[in-house]
């Protein structure tokens, strides 16, 4: 029984326990920061602040050893089998990160000729920067070529079996997501990895999964990973990415790395701190059933439609098939139209083309998204309101 659990949780969010004729549904484009993460900065802030990697006095000193600790703690919550060989690069987030890996080691990793597999259907973060490579390295005289990673339309995820159909031995570079933002679809990263064989590398586009479900990189077997502080309980402007192997240095114009910040990385030790302690597979199982009980709910309800992820439309699908996220349409009133609506029964949800730029059904979708301070009455009530509206 995690309800017990769950509510000791929900009261360390100051902004929740705040506003209690609020509902915020909007996790997957920020997640509101448990108490720890805020008292973490303010100590910071208030006993140590000063630039990390240069000076020599006791603060200097103390910024820096936070700063390189973050790093190691961030390996160990991705479960890292070989830290010695790894590096984890602070970023403002999986944009960021993504970016980075395409511009600064991607090129490296590729001969004329060569192939990269890129999901089109994503979130345009994990999209952009490989086609941009793509010229990038056509400039340099490397022609590579870009094909589109597969998907099942049963079930929204990526399609292996079609991959590997189409793979050969010049598909060097795949990246993927590792839960949809739109659909909360898990989307079966290890499957690609036996599909594409042990040679290819891998980035993982972690925006949705850090902060919501175990995310192991020695059990997803991928080369990079790249995610957001700010979805992760952490400030906006923090976030990592992880590289299986050291790759040397970022190219950062201006100063060696510039000044890092610092105070986003101690949000994120203490925001990674926090959802080991409060345990993520507990937060996988609470968001999952959450979503699940919306899905159920919207099922009885002829007005609306949920998009993608058909598979776990059925209860006893499997749970890793609905990260909390939940994405639906109304058969005749619009997306902003019902945003607003619902904002009215103070409820915020997402409503706009969810950043994957191909307009269609999901432009006019209204997208729900918990995290561990959302409860079942709350989902229970937006039903209610929803219901009202059929
Ligand atoms: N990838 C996915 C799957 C996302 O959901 C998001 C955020 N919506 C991003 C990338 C971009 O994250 P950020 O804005 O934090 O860089």
């Amino acid at each position: 029984d995690l309800v017990p659990w769950q509510r000791a949780l929900r009261a360390e969010f100051p902004i929740i326990t705040a506003h209690p004729e609020l509902v915020y549904l909007d996790s997957a484009a920020t997640a509101q920061k448990p108490r720890a993460v805020l008292d973490a900065v303010q100590t910071y802030l208030t006993t140590a602040n000063a630039n990390a990697g240069r000076g020599t006095y006791p603060w200097a000193n103390a910024s820096t050893e936070l700063v390189e600790g973050a790093r190691a703690r961030i390996g160990a919550f991705l479960s890292d089998p070989a830290p010695e060989r790894s590096a984890v690069h602070f970023t403002s987030g999986t944009t960021e990160g993504l970016r980075t890996v395409a511009r600064d080691w991607l090129p490296g990793l590729l001969d004329d000729g060569d192939e990269i597999v890129v999901p089109f259907a994503d979130h345009q973060a994990n999209l952009v920067p490989w086609l941009e490579a793509r010229e990038l390295l056509a400039a340099r005289g490397k022609r590579i070529t870009v094909r589109e990673m597969p998907y099942q339309a049963s079930s929204g995820d990526y399609d292996p079996a079609a991959l590997a159909a189409s793979a050969g031995p010049r598909t060097r570079f795949v990246a993927l997501t590792h839960v949809h933002h739109v659909y909360g679809a898990d989307m079966n990263v290890r499957r690609v990895r036996e599909a594409v064989g042990p040679d290819a590398v891998i980035c993982l586009d972690a925006a949705q999964s850090v902060g919501h479900l175990p995310v192991s990189v020695a059990a997803l077997d991928v080369d990079f990973v790249a995610f957001s502080g700010h979805k992760a309980l952490a400030l906006p402007g923090s976030g990592a990415v992880w590289a299986r192997q050291r790759r040397g240095p970022r190219f950062v114009p201006g100063g060696w790395s510039g000044t890092p910040n610092t105070t986003g990385i101690v949000s994120l030790t203490a925001a990674l701190d926090w959802l080991r302690a409060a345990g993520e597979e507990r937060i996988e199982r609470w968001t999952t059933a959450l979503a699940l009980r919306l899905t159920d709910g919207l099922r009885q309800l002829a007005a609306y439609r949920v998009l993608g992820c058909q598979r776990s439309l059925a209860l006893d699908s499997d749970i890793q098939h609905r990260c909390g996220i939940v994405t639906f349409r109304h058969r005749s009133i619009g997306a902003s139209d019902l945003g607003f609506i619902l904002f009215s029964h103070g409820f915020m949800v997402r409503t706009d083309d969810h950043c994957q730029g191909d307009g269609g059904e999901k432009s006019s979708s209204v997208r729900v998204s918990v995290h561990v301070y959302n409860t079942p009455e709350e989902i229970d009530r937006l039903l209610d309101v929803l219901a009202t509206l059929e």
